[in-house]
């Protein structure tokens, strides 16, 4: 459904009020589920805002007119909305009986006084418990409602009698989103692996954000409830599965670490840690999830070369022949927490986090993480870029990821 909202006023032009209804409209619009496509303000002139209802009328579902329903003569609005939807004006008694009771005592009330009481034929009035001029809705080519100007009297008028029609009509949507949690892969191939399918979708929609570390891909659908939404963004689901599956770790509030974690009970996996360039961070992370003490054994942070020596026992001559940064020290340090603890799997990280302290052979971001258990050893090599903070927070996505993938075979 297409809606615009037209608001009236010279006041509005020459900026000495601030247009609040039509922004407040467009809130309410879109909760609904309705897509607001124009905003125009029109002076309080019959003639443009004529030609303006014309267009409206061409290209809106809903148009919603606020302003210009009062007492005075330049108040237009009711008679130009008659003349547009060729509906004349017409008032019922009691409305006209209630305005006449208002100037009781007090003379006769004016013809423009009383206008406030008529309505374009066939509309439903809207009361206004506010003030004393009836809004309307017209049903025609398009629907037109049509709002007094005050906020207090558009606002409650809206949302007692607009707001519960526009949701009877049943052509308020409903947008409902699903988002994916892919790790290990940049935002430009997750595009380049959907290729055509991204722009081919418009409902639901699919849109990739960076995030630190990981893209989030949003699928979202717009429906008349909520199980339709949902309907519709399984297919589409499915489909990003099938080019993606093995980087998406779960999907809205997941974290990597909380999937990490569930896998590790799971499997009643014990794991320690042995930390050197993210300084615990890991250990920090799988330790956020509340229950770890399930799975999590210990984390050691193992800086220096005489740490990594003495707690888990890695031979100087791998240090000195390959260097602290290496896939083999970081093999022997996995392998040195596998001997000291009872613990099924062990997991070291060693790298270079900078800004200092590159090479050309190792530069900044180079990091060797291992994983290790009694039948098996891994190691994962990567090179990354940003600073020292995201190198840290990089490699411990990193590490989540590769355990994620060995605990899931
Ligand atoms: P009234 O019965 O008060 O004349 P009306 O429906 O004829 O109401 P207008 O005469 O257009 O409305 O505006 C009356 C007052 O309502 C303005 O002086 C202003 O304070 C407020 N108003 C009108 N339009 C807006 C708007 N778009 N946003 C915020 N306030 C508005
Ligand atoms: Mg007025």
């Amino acid at each position: 459904m297409k809606a615009e909202i037209i608001a009236v006023g010279t006041e509005i032009l020459l900026g000495d009020i601030l247009n609040s209804n039509t922004r407040f409209l467009s809130r309410e619009l879109a909760s609904l589920g309705i897509d607001v496509y124009y905003h125009t303000t029109v002076g309080d002139n019959q003639n443009r805002l004529t030609e303006q209802l014309r267009v409206s009328k061409e290209r809106a579902d809903l148009i919603i007119v606020t302003g210009g329903l009062g007492p005075t003569y330049d108040d237009l609005t009711r008679q130009t909305i008659a003349e547009v939807f060729e509906s004349p004006l017409v008032a019922r008694e009691e409305d006209t009986d209630y305005l006449f009771s208002l100037y009781q005592g007090k003379g006769e009330p004016t013809q423009y006084f009383l206008q406030q009481a008529s309505v374009p034929f066939g509309s439903y009035i809207l009361e206004n418990n506010n003030g004393t001029a009836l809004g309307f809705i017209l049903k025609k080519e398009s629907i037109v409602i049509a709002l007094p100007g005050p906020p207090r009297e558009l606002e409650p008028m809206f949302l007692e009698s607009v707001k519960p029609y526009l949701r009877e009509l049943g052509l308020t949507e409903v947008i409902h989103s699903k988002t994916l949690r892919l790790v290990g892969i940049p935002e430009a191939n997750v595009e380049e692996l959907l290729g055509e399918y991204f722009k081919e979708q418009n409902n639901p929609t699919i849109a990739p954000y960076a995030k630190f570390g990981e893209v989030h891909l949003r699928i979202t659908a717009k429906a008349a409830s909520i199980s339709e939404a949902k309907d519709m963004i399984e297919p589409v689901e499915n489909h990003v599965k099938k080019y993606l599956g093995e980087y998406i770790y779960g999907s809205d509030e997941d974290t990597l670490e909380e999937i990490v974690a569930r896998l590790l009970r799971e499997n009643r996996v014990r794991l320690a840690i042995a930390e050197s360039c993210t300084g615990g961070l890991l250990s920090h992370r799988l330790t956020n999830v509340p229950g770890s003490s399930d799975y999590f054994i210990a984390g050691l942070i193992t800086y220096a070369n005489e740490a990594k020596q003495e707690l888990l026992n890695v031979p100087l001559e791998t240090i000195k022949q390959y260097g602290a940064v290496s896939k083999e020290t970081a093999i022997a340090m996995a392998e040195g927490l596998l001997a000291n603890y009872d613990i099924d799997m062990a997991l070291a990280i060693t790298g270079i986090a900078g800004p200092t302290g590159g090479t050309e052979e190792k530069p900044v971001g180079t990091v060797h993480i291992a994983i290790a258990n009694k039948d098996r050893t891994e190691v994962y090599s990567k090179s990354f870029s940003g600073n020292r903070e995201t190198i840290k927070f990089r490699s411990t996505q990193a590490a989540l990821d590769e355990l994620r993938r060995w605990l899931r075979g």
